[in-house]
């Protein structure tokens, strides 16, 4: 990893540039709530700005045409807690425990390495990744991120 410190909203304004073809064509709005609002992060910006293209691709794919995806991101003492949700359909509860495995996926074209990616690139950070439904329906995915990984 090439660690750096870098700020969290620009990381994913990074992310949300590479998917805007993909954001433009579509009627997914989304909101972005960062407390601190420079909260800064200790991370390799190339690998993290992947986790949260194949989570915004994710949300997009399960939304469809229209709805939010939403992120959150504060700072809980000596981690950094980002949470990105969307207003899709949500995940089957049989697959809830399934959807990091590699090459598991439901789509007809899918690959089903996206999370798995996103699994690995969090925990070389020293972080968690968890997903959920949330009550209202849509997935929610949270990060947890130390502010000192102690790994290089
Ligand atoms: P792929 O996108 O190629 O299917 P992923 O590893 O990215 O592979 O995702 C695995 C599976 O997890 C998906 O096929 C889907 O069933 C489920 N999934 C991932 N993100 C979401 C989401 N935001 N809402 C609902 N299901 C999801
Ligand atoms: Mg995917």
């Amino acid at each position: 990893l090439k660690l750096d410190e870098v700020e969290c909203r620009s990381l994913i304004e990074h992310a949300l540039r590479v998917i805007s073809r993909d954001l433009e064509q579509s009627k997914v709005k989304v909101t972005m709530d960062i407390e601190p609002p420079d909260l800064y992060i200790n991370v390799d910006p190339n690998k993290m700005i992947q986790v949260f293209i194949n989570l915004f691709l994710n949300a997009l794919q399960a939304i469809g045409r229209e709805g939010t995806i939403r992120v959150q991101a504060r700072r809980d003492d000596e981690e950094a807690v980002i949470a990105i949700s969307d207003t899709g359909p949500g995940i089957p509860e049989e697959a809830l425990d399934k959807i990091f495995d590699p090459y598991f996926t439901t789509k007809p074209q899918g690959v089903g390495l996206g999370l798995a990616n996103v699994r690995k690139i969090v925990e070389a950070h020293g972080g968690t990744v968890v997903a959920m439904n949330s009550p209202e329906g849509g997935a929610s995915f949270i990060i947890r991120l130390p502010f000192s990984p102690g790994y290089e």
